[in-house]
């Protein structure tokens, strides 16, 4: 009742599990639906499904029930609904629940995969047609959640419930009406933010106001960010955000996928509108695209994709948004006659060196691995060097813009810098294109040094904000940019 009352703004039924509660609380099972004053779930789960029901199956049968005598004219004051595990064979039970108007919950559990037949299972789970059928599936991999999809799609008929855990899942929870799924889960998370009750499991508010989840419907525009691993985006945030403030028929959710072919498929699979490529698939994501902006070809990497009827259209938006916040910081509309070092060589580098190159700048690319500083640098007749006491000497002749592009530094390892070897004169200006923490330990030497600092932030906003122009096919609306914080 306690997280009922917390999360009761949140969610339109409860599931109890009592094979969760004390067993002096179970004695209270059957006043639960009276006092939760929402439709309740029975379910006892067992041990081998996953839950805690350690008794015998007899006192498991005794207790469900108990969940379902004493029915009352009042139907609010029954269970809405009891789940029975496809195994359980127990007539008089489904007698009692039928008898006075509690739907019956036919469940099967697969905490190892997704099964190759799924759709045949549903199928064959229902006993009677009034039934609602309920799987609750453990994807491996995203293409076992396309096969989850797939077989959602071909049982499109079918009263059911799709339950996907896992690092895989969440995005069916979300999506609980693409899916064609009655009911989705949820449960509130722990202090740090991990789930509780399952893995993957999203918490009510996040699910209710991050992801706008009762406005969602089978026809609403996806949208989605997608890498490995996925390290808690930012976009689903200002999306979402501006989407509810738009009044716009569309979500934004993150994919983590483990290969671009699984992501390409779920995203033809669920008609997904449009997605943000992140590390490592800016490039691998290259040959799945009909049609690549400018910077994607000058570049070679890619970070936003958009469905049109003749395939994907590649973007990218690292070049525009790094070169808008570099220039509108220094006021200049070139880097003509600039020293700048380039930091990293991974893919946001690549994209610095592009724009360096392209405004006219002279760089030095320093790297942790010297091939890829050099396979960066020497295309553009750039200086390159290893992380080390040559590059620091190199690194006193390009030091007008120090351009810091890697990820040390970022959240958590915060108090890690890997220039630690340079020593800032305080004439250097200095762009960390990391946006967490937004002052990282290299910004904080250089600004104690008196140099100008800018943070990856405000280059993270310009991302957005051109992002947002390619998915919605409009400029995004100066009047917003107050009102999305993230
Ligand atoms: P990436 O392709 O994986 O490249 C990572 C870079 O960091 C490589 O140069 C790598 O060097 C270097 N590196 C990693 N660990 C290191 C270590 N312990 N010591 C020294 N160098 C190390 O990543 P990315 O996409 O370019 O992203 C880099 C950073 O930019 C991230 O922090 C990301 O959050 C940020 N970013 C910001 C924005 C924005 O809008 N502000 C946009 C995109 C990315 P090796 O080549 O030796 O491995």
């Amino acid at each position: 009742m306690e997280i009922l009352e917390k999360n009761r703004k949140y969610v339109d039924l409860v599931e109890l599990r009592a094979d969760c509660l004390e067993p002096d609380e179970r004695f209270l099972l059957r006043r639960f639906p009276e006092m939760a004053e929402v439709p309740v779930i029975l379910t006892i789960r067992r041990e081998i499904d996953g839950g805690c029901y350690l008794g015998g199956e007899g006192s498991r049968i005794t207790l469900l029930a108990k969940g379902l005598a004493y029915a009352e004219a009042d139907r609010r004051r029954n269970f809405a609904y009891v789940e029975l595990e496809e195994d359980l064979n127990v007539p008089s039970l489904e007698e009692a629940a039928r008898a006075f108007g509690t739907r019956i919950i036919r469940s099967w559990h697969n905490l190892e995969g997704v099964d190759d037949d799924l759709a045949e299972k549903l199928s064959k789970l229902r006993r009677v047609g009034d039934e609602i059928v309920k799987a609750t599936l453990m994807p491996r991999s995203l293409n076992d959640v396309v096969r989850v999809y797939q077989a959602a799609r071909e049982t499109r008929d079918m009263e059911k419930i799709l339950f996907c855990m896992g690092e895989y899942g969440a995005n069916t929870s979300i999506l609980a009406e693409q899916l064609g799924s009655r009911i989705s889960y949820t449960f509130p998370a722990g202090e740090s933010g991990q789930p509780l009750a399952a893995p993957g499991q999203l918490d009510p508010k996040e699910l209710a106001e991050l992801y706008r989840f009762h406005e969602i419907k089978a026809k609403t525009k996806v949208f989605a960010v997608t890498g490995y691993p996925l390290k808690v985006p930012v976009s689903p945030r200002f999306f979402n955000t501006i989407f509810g403030i738009e009044q716009t028929d569309a979500v934004h959710i993150p994919i983590p996928a483990n290969s671009v072919h699984s992501m390409i498929r779920l995203a033809e699979t669920i008609g997904l509108a449009g997605a943000l490529v992140t590390v490592p698939y800016k490039e691998e994501v290259l040959p799945y695209l009909t049609s690549k902006s400018k910077e994607v070809l000058s570049i070679g990497a890619c970070n936003a994709i958009v469905a049109s009827p003749q395939g994907w259209m590649g973007y990218n938006t690292d070049a525009v948004g790094f070169s808008g916040s570099l220039l509108s910081f220094i006021g200049r509309k070139d880097l003509w006659g600039r020293k700048v070092t380039i930091i990293g060589a991974g893919g946001t580098a690549r994209a610095a060196a592009a724009e360096v190159y392209r405004l006219k700048g002279k760089a030095l690319i320093l790297n942790r691995t010297v091939a890829r500083a050099r396979a960066l640098a020497e295309p553009y007749r750039f200086a390159w060097a290893g992380l080390d006491s040559r590059g620091a000497e190199l690194m006193e002749k390009y030091s007008g813009i120090i351009i810091q592009a890697t990820s040390v530094g970022m959240a958590p390892n915060t108090e890690t810098d890997p220039v630690e070897f340079y020593k800032f004169s305080g004439r250097e200006t200095v762009m960390d294109l990391i946006y967490n923490p937004k002052k990282t330990l290299c910004l904080r030497r250089a600004e104690d040094a008196g140099c100008r600092i800018l943070s990856g932030y405000d280059m993270l906003l310009r991302q957005l904000r051109c992002q947002y122009t390619y998915y919605l096919n409009k400029e995004f609306p100066p009047s917003l940019v107050s009102r999305v914080g993230i």
